[in-house]
């Protein structure tokens, strides 16, 4: 089985051959998206976010892996939480509730919880679970509006666990087969960084412009 990047997760979903290109031919491109997240991301990892109170202590950028599903990660935040209403790591003495925390340089859309983004949480949670022996939560935080939007992973355990064996399936037979999957039909480009190295801006009547030109003997 080969091990999967957490975060692939979230490329796969956006769009196959994004995962491909990234995973199969090493392309990378950044756009301002990527950038923006990027800053974000570099904030959280560089213990920003880190803190330490009675109550709860926040860690970033905690490893996670998880051998079953051969898949690893980096948490952009964990947070430990001493509390009496919640399950407690045994590991830790039993005396915390532990939530991992994804952040995102953007806004939920539509008051929804994007699955793409829930099941990146679902992925490092299930994670946490095997490391730290308790039922962890999961939490996205969006930047933009600065809010914590919690997950509801305890209610919908099984419908993400499916989800995420199906995901991880899939993207080890791409990975296995070696080739690029195609553009799905009504993909939507836009926001995509690797536009560029995936659609070649060469249409046909450039491709005749170019062979007139060197006909003409012009430069
Ligand atoms: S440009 Fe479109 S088809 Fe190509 S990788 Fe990006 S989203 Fe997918």
């Amino acid at each position: 089985m080969q091990p999967i990047n957490i975060r692939a997760i979230q490329h796969y979903l956006y769009c196959p051959r994004r995962f491909g290109l990234l995973e199969i031919n090493d392309d990378w491109q950044e756009n301002a998206l990527v950038v923006k997240g990027n800053l974000v991301h570099e904030r959280v990892h560089s213990g920003e976010h880190a803190f330490s109170s009675k109550n709860v202590k926040a860690e970033s950028s905690v490893q996670l892996y998880n051998d079953e599903l051969d898949i690893f990660g980096v948490a952009d935040c964990v947070e430990f939480r001493s509390s009496s209403s919640a399950d407690f790591s045994e590991k830790l003495g039993g005396r915390f509730s532990i939530t991992v925390v994804e952040y995102k340089p953007t806004r939920p859309k539509n008051n929804e919880i994007s699955v793409p983004d829930a099941i990146q949480v679902f992925a490092q949670k299930v994670c946490a679970d095997g490391i730290f022996g308790v039922n962890c939560g999961g939490v996205l935080y969006y930047a933009d509006v600065k809010r914590r939007v919690p997950l509801p992973f305890d209610e919908e355990y099984d419908k993400y666990y499916a989800l995420l064996t199906k995901l991880l399936a899939e993207m080890r037979d791409v990975l296995d087969s070696g080739v690029i999957p195609n553009k799905p039909p009504k993909q939507n480009c836009s926001g995509c960084s690797l536009e560029s190295v995936c659609i070649p801006k060469t249409t046909a009547f450039s491709v005749q412009k170019e062979i007139l030109k060197q006909i003409r003997g012009e430069k």
